[in-house]
Parts: C-alpha cells; structure tokens; sequence
C-alpha cells in the first residue's frame, strides 16, 4: 500500500474528492472467485472485529463477519464486477417519438468510496431519442449497478450519463441525482438535513430551455 499523508486523507474524504470517471480497479481484480473474496474478507473482518475488542465466540457475533463479507461481495458491491453488468438492450425508434422520456424516483442505494457507508437517494434521468429507444427498467438496472460500487456522486452520475449516451448514440441525456451522505449525517458534521444533488448533461440539454424543461417535470424549479 502507498505511504499515506493522515491529513491529506482526511481532506480528500471530507470534500469527496474523486480522481477519475472511471472506478480505480486493480487489474487483477476478478482473478478470484466470489467465494474465495468472501472467504479472504471474512477472516479479515473478523481480524477487524477482534483489534475492536469484540468477542467473536459470542452467538450474536460470531456469524457476523461472513455475513459482512457476503453482503460486500454479492450485495452492496456486486456491480464493481463488469460480469454483473445489466444486459441493456435497445430498440428502433419506430414510432419516431422524439420529445423527452423522464424516468424519474429511481432508488439510489450505494456507498461512499471514502468512509465506506451509505448514500441513498434517488436519480432521475431523461433523453431525447434518435435511432434508439430503451427498455424503462433498463434504466434502473443501469443505475443500480454503478450505485452498487463505492462510488463518489459526481462519478456515478457521469457513469450512467456516459453509458446511456453510448447505447442511445445519442448526446440528449441529463441525469440528476439527489443523495444523502451517511458520512455527511452521521460524523464529521453531522448535518441530519443537508443531501447533495449533481446534474450531468450532453446535447440540446446544454442549452437552459431543454434543462428547465426537465427541472419543471421532476418539479424542482
Ligand atoms: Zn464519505
């Protein structure tokens, strides 16, 4: 592991600082087997539990760092494996619809990558067809795979918009995402109200008719 610097630590996790568009993954990350990471993960939690001052022979806790381990590997980060990633399939515009679709309210549960706890919220999104349509489900699915990977809000939000402008090929997508913080609600500041929204957009919502078009149909302006 790098040296690290304790304060700049501190810095880049209280501001959320990200790095890149693209989730920082070792190249051998899928080398093992979903069973062999839980099996790794489980002892190491326990080590966690153990250097806390836990007593892992107690009933209560001793199946808790297999469940940790499972819930990591097979729930809360399932999509940091491209394997798990929604087949998403599209469709000939055919009846040439050309106004904008918005699937808003979808649930965001996800985790953030610099304190490890949850950001929950909800993302709305919305295109302007060309040659292609998509499935409306697909768009959630899509969500909830980026979602569940440590994540910083900006990234996500760029994930999604960069997918969904690829298979629609086409620039005309906005996503908005509004999220809470459990690192923001529950340490450092502790601010219970506050929650964070992002808005990424390419094509015609770069103008601010197309965006307030959207903003007024989710009712946030
Ligand atoms: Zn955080």
């Amino acid at each position: 592991m790098r040296k690290i610097d304790k304060e700049t630590v501190e810095i880049v996790g209280d501001n959320h600082i990200s790095t890149s568009v693209e989730t920082p993954i070792l190249k051998n990350a899928f080398e093992k087997s979903d069973d062999q990471k839980i099996e790794r993960i489980q002892h190491l939690f326990g080590e966690i539990m153990k250097e806390l001052g836990l007593d892992l022979n107690d009933d209560s806790l001793s199946g808790t760092p297999y469940r940790f381990a499972k819930m990591y590997v097979k729930e809360l980060f399932y999509g940091l494996n491209p394997k798990n990633k929604p087949r998403l399939s599209v469709f000939e515009n055919k009846y040439r619809y050309q106004k904008m679709l918005v699937e808003q309210n979808i649930t965001i549960d996800s985790s953030c990558e610099h304190h490890f706890l949850p950001i929950t919220g909800h993302a709305h999104i919305a295109y302007i067809p060309k040659n292609k349509v998509i499935g409306l489900s697909k768009i959630n699915r899509l969500v909830d795979y980026y979602a569940h990977r440590p994540q910083v809000q900006e990234r996500l939000s760029l994930q999604i918009l960069r997918d969904l402008q690829h298979i629609l090929e086409t620039d005309d997508v906005i996503v908005m995402i509004s999220a809470k913080h459990l690192c923001v609600s529950s340490r450092g500041i502790k601010d219970k109200d506050s929650f964070t929204t992002t808005l990424e957009y390419g094509g015609c919502f770069n103008q601010a008719t197309k965006r307030n078009e959207f903003l007024k149909l989710i009712d946030h302006v």
